[in-house]
């Protein structure tokens, strides 16, 4: 999609801190961190959201948890680790191209909301 942030960040068109680009997937920092550790999986397709995944697509959604679990290891996360995705405006979700926030490097709460 021409016009969508994450989109031009996964191209290589808009700069970012990168964790890992292959596969289909490109993990990158986020640019507001709200964990010690907060880094963000998106696929490097185009797709809106976690209700836009289909029996087409669905299969680099496996690809984006490798990575995280592959993530997971080189960024010394083995005390933990949380994986969110935000569904539309009532999900909080304020990036329309789907992914998934991955939070450690502290003792998170156990409850969101
Ligand atoms: P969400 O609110 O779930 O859609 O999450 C969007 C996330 O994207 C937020 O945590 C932002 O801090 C992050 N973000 C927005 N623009 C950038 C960017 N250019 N580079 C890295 N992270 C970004
Ligand atoms: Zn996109």
């Amino acid at each position: 999609m021409s016009d969508c942030i994450f989109c031009k960040i996964a191209a290589g068109e808009i700069p970012s801190s990168c964790l890992y680009d292959g596969d289909g997937v490109y993990a990158f920092k986020d640019i507001n961190p709200q964990a010690p550790v907060h880094f963000l999986v998106i696929p490097k397709e185009h797709i809106g959201s976690a209700a836009e995944i289909t029996p087409e697509n669905s299969h680099i959604i496996s690809k984006c948890f490798e990575v995280i679990s592959s993530l997971a290891k080189t960024q010394g996360l083995e005390k933990g680790f949380r994986v969110i995705t935000n569904c539309g405006s009532d999900g909080g979700q304020t990036v329309p191209h789907l992914h998934f926030h991955v939070l450690a490097g502290k003792k998170l709460g156990e409850r969101l909301v």
